[in-house]
């Protein structure tokens, strides 16, 4: 995703030298540089005390898909209090633990997605109206449903492959 454009004033953006990042756009007028960071969010792995996992289907993400909870990091929030925020507002349920587990790239957006293993207790769901199906899986159901290759399979199959160490 390349800026051409500053977004600040709308100056045509130049190429720089900044310190020993290389080339990097530049707003003249505001002296601003605008690095290709990928945009931080979080992906969480949901577990109750029975092990069944919470899968997610958003017919905007797919319609065949079920996924994993993910949003992005908004500002002022730390990684944990976005996975907490976000497991409240797909799920309705509250996390009681949560451990870091891997992060990932995901070129096609430029995302760094933390992954993040989050302990809840069974509840109903209270689901977000982002969230089209909503439903609690085996751990072995939710390897078969979670797409190949996808950073949400990646993720589950590291959580899993650590949940002895976690519990
Ligand atoms: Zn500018």
């Amino acid at each position: 995703m390349d800026i051409n454009y500053c977004q600040v004033c709308g100056e045509k953006l130049t190429l720089k030298q900044i310190g020993d990042e290389g080339m990097i756009p530049f707003c003249e007028t505001c002296q601003k540089p605008y690095f290709k960071s990928p945009a931080p969010c979080v992906l969480v792995v949901v577990i109750n005390e029975y092990n069944e996992v919470v899968l997610l289907k958003q017919d905007y993400v797919s319609k065949t898909h079920w996924g994993l909870i993910a949003g992005f990091i908004t500002e002022g929030e730390n990684a944990e209090d976005t996975v907490i925020r976000e497991v409240k507002e797909e799920t309705g349920l509250n996390v009681k633990s949560y451990k870091y587990i891997s992060s990932y790239h995901q070129s096609q957006r430029n995302l760094l997605m933390l992954g993040y293993l989050a302990h809840v207790q069974k509840a109903e769901f209270i689901k977000s109206c982002e969230v089209d199906q909503i439903n609690w899986f085996s751990i072995n159901d939710a390897i078969l449903n979670l797409r190949e290759g996808s950073m949400g399979k990646q993720l589950f199959e590291a959580a899993m492959s650590r949940f002895e160490d976690l519990l």
